[in-house]
């Protein structure tokens, strides 16, 4: 399932879909734009919704001939302020209260439903609400109340969340609702959960229990927006099976003008440990209202796809703008410009600097020399043989000029590589042998019209087949 589109892009467009998108009509636009990977946010919206969404993407797709993945985004602990009758005006040193007690705004007296939170508040503390455009200092903390001064005013109203950057939180990673909506996800075979608020490995390895205390399995990817997170990212990124860098919420957790710094520092990380990276939110902001991006945007997914970024968000832009489509077309063309750059400005050499020995050693030294000689041959396809996605992801991560085929009989992971960039997923009958992957090989790539007789490929495998985590074979085949 692989469409002649394939050679046009690289890098992966994950999109959310929502109020502006979830109609097939547009849902068929934003895949043949080039959405590879449909994010649904459980922030908002009902499980019927989300059903008939997913449902929808599904049908199109496969109408399209395209491999869309579906994430289920689910939403973490986090904080909000409860009903506020009337939005209160705050000027700066004004005081206010935020109580566990029942409260509507009134005198100043705000509810937070949260014990566990406040339980994790000292006296001297920022807290942000509303996105950051308000900041308080908590002035007094009283058993079920935090007292507050307004450093930065503002118009505070129901339900706006709440951060404390400098706080380490003991809240559950999982909440109530996250469980629901991991149930409800694991019930539509969503291929991705993003986890979001992640702070530690063991946050993703409790997501894992509750699905295998589900029954059933996803593929993790970490949103990385917590301060905590930054300190523990090798080992988050060991664990997971994918990363978001969360612009939004890190850019509250750490100031604004950090978040390059740690956004190039974890995209790097993940080239080097071959993981999925998705770098996210405001990407092309201004296209919620507008049907052209600012320079800057342009910059922004231009600099992240040189950096190594596999894939591209957009947010509010497809689910609850103005112009989905021609947000998703605009960073496809941004992304098409970059990658006939991305090679200035790159060399392999990860297995050098990866320092691994065994098997791993033999995978970096294979997808290395893979990318050498695509340099010299200039094959119409690598090829690698997968059950898991580890050798695609390993030679996708030295990003060869050469588009890569990912054939696998495997199909979680047909579906798990529309997020890694430049793979493109095939999915074949099993194979056992060397020749019968190849007669697999060229019989499928054929039918797909994706390879001709006459053509060389690089074929990459481990084997024996089946036992996934290692490459070892490397063969140069020119297709009769
Ligand atoms: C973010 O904070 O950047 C993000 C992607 O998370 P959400 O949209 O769920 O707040």
């Amino acid at each position: 399932m692989v469409s002649n589109q394939m050679y046009n892009k690289r890098t992966k467009i994950v999109a959310t879909i929502g109020p502006s998108s979830w109609d097939k009509d547009t849902i068929r636009k934003i895949i043949r734009a080039g959405m590879d990977v449909a994010r649904i946010n459980f922030s908002h919206g009902e499980h019927a919704k989300h059903s008939e969404s997913i449902d929808l993407i599904r049908e199109v797709a496969e109408e399209e001939n395209r491999v869309v993945a579906i994430m289920a985004d689910i939403q973490g602990p986090k904080i909000r302020v409860g009903k506020i009758t009337k939005p209160i005006e705050l000027a700066r040193d004004d005081v206010i209260t935020l109580t566990l007690n029942e409260a509507d705004g009134t005198d100043n007296i705000v509810s937070l439903p949260h014990p566990e939170f406040v339980l994790d508040i000292a006296v001297g503390m920022r807290l942000l609400l509303d996105d950051g455009n308000l900041e308080f200092e908590v002035t007094e903390v009283l058993p079920r109340s935090l007292v507050c001064r307004v450093i930065l005013g503002g118009v505070l109203s129901s339900r706006k969340g709440v951060m404390a950057p400098n706080a380490h939180l003991t809240l559950s990673a999982i909440t109530d609702k996250d469980r629901e909506d991991v149930e409800f996800a694991l019930s539509k075979d969503t291929d991705y959960i993003a986890m979001s608020f992640v702070r530690n490995p063991d946050d993703i390895r409790e997501l894992r229990w509750l699905m295998r205390h589900l029954g059933k399995d996803a593929a993790v990817i970490a949103k990385i927006e917590k301060h905590e997170a930054l300190e523990n990212i090798e080992d988050i990124i060991e664990v997971c099976d994918g990363i978001m860098v969360a612009r939004g919420d890190l850019g509250l957790e750490v100031p604004a003008e950090e978040v390059p710094y740690h956004q190039k520092r974890i995209i790097r990380l993940c080239n080097k440990l071959s993981k999925p990276v998705i770098t996210a939110t405001q990407m092309l902001s201004s296209m919620v209202e507008s049907p052209r991006p600012t320079r800057a945007e342009a910059s922004d997914v231009y600099n992240a796809i040189i950096d190594g970024t596999d894939a591209v968000m957009l947010s509010n832009e497809s689910a609850a703008g103005r112009y989905p489509v021609e947000a998703v077309e605009t960073m496809a063309t941004i992304a098409t410009i970059a990658e006939q750059n991305i090679w200035q400005s790159r060399s392999p050499g990860w297995s050098t600097m990866s320092q691994k020995t065994g098997s791993e050693a033999i995978s970096d030294a294979v997808s290395e020399s893979t990318y050498y000689i695509s340099e010299s041959l200039n094959p119409r396809a690598i090829v690698t043989t997968t059950l898991t996605g580890y050798t695609a992801r390993r030679v996708a991560r030295e990003r060869p000029r050469t588009p890569i085929l990912c054939v696998t009989p495997n199909e979680t992971t047909y579906r798990l590589m529309a997020l890694v960039w430049g793979v493109y997923p095939l999915l074949v009958p099993d194979f056992h042998t060397i020749d019968e992957m190849i007669d697999v090989i060229t019989s499928t790539a054929m039918k797909y019209d994706i390879v001709r007789r006459g053509d060389t490929l690089i074929i990459i495998a481990g084997v024996p087949f089946g036992l996934g985590g290692q490459t070892n074979l490397l063969k140069i085949h020119t297709v009769e």
